[in-house]
């Protein structure tokens, strides 16, 4: 059913051709806001339980076998956007397809400059849950650019909230004093740091301190088990070769 809906929905960028009830191929062409055209992506779409994952065809023709910069998972299929590929209905077909153009467009942008575009990164994993309930958290509170800023520079006013979190419980310390975070009740009064992250949509300096464990966690799970791709500037999965080794070394000479 939701390989017809993704059939039925085909835009004129793409081409679908049924294989069998659960395999289909497409050929994706995109126009790239330079009006040039995306290189010729050919794709293999299949339908698992309730869910439809993609990957090249030939995994690693065109793009990296994997990369999780690049949202590509270890096996190939690509992470489009946080369970993109779930429970598609004909309502939400046309958002699939949207995802998937994007995500053409990101890896040529990735393979020319080296980076993923950063107005379309989400964290990886279930780390994306948390950050889009941190966005909503601090989106209530006016704070919604300074939540950015700390995910994309580590700056502003979340972003050092965060040194004030107590590593061992994820909570902000003093829980008596007020928060950081700036959330009032509906009375006006400033919410204490030991009650913000428990009410409404949480403290989203909370959040975001979670959402830097769950990261940190997904690179630690990925490290030894996937080899870095090469083709990214920044890849947390190299830093054994200079940034991590080099840090050991620093350590070592002092001890
Ligand atoms: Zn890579
Ligand atoms: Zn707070
Ligand atoms: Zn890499």
């Amino acid at each position: 059913m939701s390989l017809s809906a993704l059939a039925a929905s085909c835009p004129t960028w793409a081409e679908f051709r049924f294989i069998d009830a659960r395999e289909a191929a497409v050929d994706l062409v995109a126009v790239r806001t330079s009006k040039t055209f995306t290189r010729l992506f050919e794709l293999r779409l299949l339908h698992l339980g309730d869910s439809v994952t993609v990957s090249e065809r030939e995994i690693g023709g065109t793009l990296p076998a994997c990369c999780p910069e690049r949202h590509i998972n270890p096996d190939g299929s690509f992470c489009t956007g946080l369970r993109a590929g779930e429970g598609i209905t004909a309502e939400t077909a046309p958002a699939w397809w949207d995802k998937l153009h994007a995500f053409a467009l990101c890896q040529e942008t990735a393979a020319e400059t080296g980076f993923w575009p950063s107005e379309a990164q989400l964290s990886h994993g279930y780390a994306g849950e948390v950050e889009l309930a941190a966005e909503n958290a601090a989106d209530q509170l006016g704070l919604r650019a300074i939540y950015r800023e700390a995910v994309a520079f580590d700056t502003g006013l979340i972003a050092s909230g965060l040194n004030k979190i107590d590593a061992k419980t994820g909570k902000l310390r003093n829980g008596r004093s007020a928060c950081v975070c700036g959330r009032t009740d509906r009375r006006g009064r400033i919410l204490l740091r030991r009650d913000c992250h428990r009410v409404g949509l949480g403290c989203p300096i909370a959040l975001e301190h979670q959402r830097r464990v769950m990261v940190a966690r997904y690179w630690r799970g990925l490290r030894g088990q996937v080899i870095c791709c090469g083709t990214m500037r920044e890849c947390p999965l190299r830093e054994t070769s200079d940034g991590a080794g080099s840090a050991t070394a620093a350590q070592g000479k002092t001890t």
